[in-house]
């Protein structure tokens, strides 16, 4: 949603020239959130344009209404809202139906308990770290604690979904992120900021590698 839409294949290409491996798509529907992006359309032009993931993060109502469009326009991964699904579990099983990897994702108010009995299911759990609808907001930084309480429960389980950080990821954030846990870093405004989209790439994914040099990190584009 930070990329300009008139340009959306060239900018995706130039974050992917940068160092990002996947490409993150924002759906909002102003309902749930207070915004309108993209749809299954979009995202249908968009997939000749790159072999990268696409990981689609719906932040609609009555997501089971759009999985298959979106499954069938290219969506490798599928996430959606914790609190925007009364049957979550149903949603999920929806995802992984239609051929895609599903992933959930929680809000700054949410609770990671919340998600206890869906974690053997999905693919990735996707911490908000700003309240969802807009681009450039500040990162919230309880975000941590959350994101270090899911990589000690997937320890402990002996689970296998991967923890990915969507909101105020920037230069300024992206060590504690990663330290805290986070191996998919989605950016926005940090990568698409108006400038030299391939240098914000490759600067991110340079710091965040740089903070756990043990680990394998991703830089997405959003
Ligand atoms: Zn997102």
């Amino acid at each position: 949603m930070s990329a300009d839409f008139a340009h959306l294949a060239d900018n995706v290409l130039a974050a992917i020239k940068g160092g990002a491996t996947i490409v993150h798509l924002d759906v909002m529907d102003g309902h749930f959130v207070p915004n309108i992006t993209i749809g299954p359309p979009i995202v249908k032009w968009l997939r000749p344009v790159t072999d990268a993931t696409f990981d689609v993060h719906l932040m609609i109502e009555n997501a089971d209404l759009f999985i298959p469009e979106f499954a069938e326009a290219g969506a490798n991964w599928i996430s959606v809202h914790q609190e925007a699904c009364v049957h979550l579990h149903r949603t999920l099983e929806l995802i992984q139906h239609h051929g895609c990897k599903p992933g959930v994702v929680i809000n700054p108010a949410t609770p990671v308990e919340t998600l206890s009995e869906v974690l053997d299911m999905v693919n990735l759990v996707l911490v908000m770290s700003v309240n969802p609808g807009f681009g450039g907001q500040k990162f919230i930084h309880a975000a941590l604690s959350k994101i270090a309480k899911l990589a000690r429960i997937r320890r402990e389980r002996g689970l296998n979904f991967r923890i990915e950080v969507d909101g105020g990821v920037s230069l300024k954030t992206v060590a504690d992120v990663v330290r805290a846990g986070a191996e998919l870093l989605v950016a926005g405004s940090a990568v698409f900021d108006g400038h030299d989209i391939t240098a914000n790439a490759r600067n991110l994914l340079k710091a965040a590698q740089a903070a756990v040099p043990d680990k394998q990190v991703e830089v997405i584009r959003a």
